[in-house]
């Protein structure tokens, strides 16, 4: 399958992944980034907080972990091929939607003017299988991001100190949401599977499961089969699409 989405048009053939912590574009959408890097897109990470608080370790400070998810995040980067990964560095745990992290992905923007951006779901689930989960950095990091693509990015009368600094406004064309409860976009990921699981894998810190489990759960989560191992039942992303492994998204158009 061709990614074919609107590839005439400025700033298509650029793409931005915007999330809280090292490692969660490679739980929810590296097959799907690894896809458009097969496709020729440039695609570019931007992780919103440092990665300081992932750990059970005693004997780990914040800083010593901060460096190796960094350099984790980075293998995994070059795993998947990406063109840059971008570190905003904000305490992990304690992130705020605030006006300082909107500026900052709004500058990312700006620069490298992605016609497609990829962020998280900016709401906590109440229902079905994940009822009540949602860490706060992840709804924080998708409500800071659409926020930066509508308006932000945009109008240049909003952080004019970014003018001043050289970015020009940058209008994104369609952000795709990971983790929306009713997706209407499925990227067939069949092709990139293998490689989103060594990317996964190299977040080495954050691995309580050795390589096979978490392969497992990978193809549990992305694969076309249905489970019920919760009370809710679970369904694979493919299920149901015809694809053998594909990431899910809800596609919102600027
Ligand atoms: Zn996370």
């Amino acid at each position: 399958m061709t990614l074919d989405f609107g590839s005439n048009e400025e700033g298509y053939g650029k793409a931005m992944v915007v999330f809280a912590h090292p490692d969660d574009a490679e739980w929810g959408c590296s097959g799907t980034a690894s896809k458009l890097v097969s496709e020729k897109w440039d695609v570019t990470y931007v992780v919103c907080t440092d990665g300081s608080k992932g750990t059970s370790k005693r004997e780990i400070s914040s800083a010593q972990l901060s460096k190796i998810r960094q350099q984790e995040q980075i293998n995994a980067g070059k795993i998947i091929g990406l063109k840059d990964v971008v570190f905003l560095g904000y305490p992990d745990g304690y992130l705020e939607p605030s006006l300082s992290l909107r500026k900052d992905i709004a500058r990312e923007i700006r620069k490298h003017k992605p016609g497609i951006l990829i962020c998280p779901y900016p709401m906590r689930s109440l229902d079905g299988p994940y009822q009540g989960s949602g860490h706060p950095d992840h709804i924080a990091a998708g409500e800071a991001t659409l926020s930066a693509v509508f308006p932000s990015a945009r109008d240049h009368l909003t952080f004019p100190e970014l003018l001043q600094e050289g970015f020009e406004p940058w209008a994104v064309k369609e952000v795709w949401i990971v983790g929306h409860p009713a997706p209407d976009l499925f990227i067939d990921i069949s092709s990139e599977f293998e490689k989103s699981v060594l990317a996964l894998l190299a977040h080495k810190s954050q691995m309580s499961m050795n390589d096979d489990e978490v392969r497992q759960r990978l193809i549990e989560w992305k694969g076309n089969k249905s489970h019920n191992n919760s009370n809710f039942g679970f369904k694979g992303r493919a299920h149901g699409t015809g694809m053998k492994y594909a990431e899910s998204f809800k596609r919102l158009r600027y």
